[in-house]
């Protein structure tokens, strides 16, 4: 058994309660075991105490979609919409994507989100065998899941193939900080026959299913013209949603959709940033709350944002809403901290009491300088939280238990190493 005490500042145990005050968190094994207001009161005997009297500790951000190893591809194709970026940048760079590529892509994705206070995120991709090695090497949470296409024969079987075999090899494990999901890529890349066959295979295994859904409007007009239904109302006469879906963007949605992710209680990954940038569009989360669905955030790949930073998508979230329906108050700053926490921990399917820091709860916990000059003063820590805090705030981070970052180092990554080989085969794929 392992114990760590930290000693903090300022707490915000959730978008419903914030503490801002000296306060203590035991960390025991992988899990929060107390946590207080003031001193704590019990013997430190045996117990690693950590000291961060100008820290405020919050919740570990999920980053509920991306494609990790895409850090490889940043910067590469700018400014181009959705379709064009893909098939003439993505596509055939990722084609020359080798095991090892995947291997410290994903590494150097690991850093960056443990950097910028990120202690669970989502992945969708390849070779996703040596994305799972180098999740369990960063100590981090994750949720995984091997892209499946099913355009022709061949990549339809593979997927199917992989994504058994990863499921057998790496759910619910790494400790248990790794869950294993299915990932059709999205309706335009499987036929619905495979989508049924995707959904098959979810029940088979007893692990949910992520995908793009509705990010364009391209994509909701060629699915409409194809089989006369949105991609919401296609996917659920494909079966998908029997199972439990995360879906990402849904930029594209109408009121009949919400209702029927409703219905289904499909989860929803909103990607402000990337959605931005490839002109696709701006989801209509408030809708999407309001009806009650669960809305998590997210990147998406770095090749599309250009970070894996959740504090820009949580201050995006919560301003960008706000100018759309002409009304400040309709996604509040305690509102967008949930999305990027506690809802975002719900969307990717973790355990209750995820993204808290309550008793009982995972062990994930991030800290933030409290005296960094944009957190000064305190009217709202909460709002200092989701409307002035960046990553460079973020000095420690705690998964599972474990210091991922220990006053602003990484303790799980030679981050010398990542830079060598991420410079190495990005060099390589630009040839
Ligand atoms: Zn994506």
């Amino acid at each position: 058994m392992s114990q760590t005490l930290l000693e903090v500042g300022a707490i915000v145990k959730s978008a419903r309660e914030v503490w801002d005050g000296p306060g203590y968190i035991v960390l025991q094994d992988d899990v929060i075991e107390d946590i207080g207001r003031g001193e704590y009161p019990g013997s430190r005997a045996g117990m690693t105490v950590v000291k961060r009297p100008h820290r405020v500790a919050i919740p570990g951000l999920v980053n509920t979609h991306g494609h990790a190893a895409m850090t490889l591809l940043r910067g590469a194709g700018d400014d181009l919409p959705l379709m064009t970026w893909l098939t003439e940048r993505v596509f055939p760079m990722e084609a020359k994507l080798t095991e090892d590529a995947i291997y410290w892509g994903t590494l150097l994705a690991c850093w960056e989100m443990i950097r910028s206070g990120t202690t669970c995120f989502t992945d969708m991709y390849m070779s996703m065998h040596k994305a799972a090695a180098a999740v369990e090497e960063s100590g981090m949470r994750a949720v995984l899941s091997w892209g499946m296409v099913g355009l022709d024969e061949t990549s339809a079987r593979s997927g199917i193939r992989n994504s058994e075999s990863f499921v057998g090899a790496w759910h619910r494990q790494a400790g248990g900080r790794i869950t294993v999901t299915l990932g059709p890529h999205a309706p335009y890349t499987c036929p619905p026959d495979y989508l049924q066959q995707v959904a098959e295979l979810a029940g088979r295994l007893a692990v949910p299913i992520q995908i793009h859904l509705s990010e364009t409007r391209t994509e909701v007009d060629d699915c409409l013209r194809l089989y006369n239904r949105t991609p919401i109302a296609h996917a659920a006469s494909c079966g998908l949603f029997e199972h439990p879906v995360l879906a990402a963007h849904c930029v594209h949605v109408t009121d009949e959709d919400i209702e029927i992710m409703r219905a289904n209680d499909v989860h929803v990954a909103h990607n402000p940033q990337s959605n931005l940038k490839l002109a696709s569009g701006i989801a209509p989360v408030p809708s999407m709350t309001q009806a009650g669905l669960i809305v998590g955030l997210g990147t998406d790949g770095a090749a599309s944002n250009n970070n894996l930073d959740m504090f820009e998508e949580l201050r995006l979230a919560a301003t960008l809403h706000k100018a759309v329906a002409f009304d400040a108050s309709i996604l509040p700053a305690a509102q967008a901290f949930q999305m990027a926490t506690e809802d975002g921990a719900k969307a990717v399917f973790l355990p209750a009491g995820s993204g808290t820091l309550e008793k009982g709860a995972a062990a994930d916990v991030t800290l933030l300088d409290l005296r960094s000059p944009h957190l000064i003063p305190t009217h709202s820590l909460l709002s200092n939280v989701v409307y002035a805090a960046g990553a460079d705030d973020v000095t420690d981070v705690f998964v599972a238990g474990r210091a991922l970052l220990s006053n602003r180092e990484p303790q799980t990554i030679d981050t010398e190493r990542v830079e060598y080989e991420a410079r190495r085969i990005a060099q390589a794929l630009s040839q």
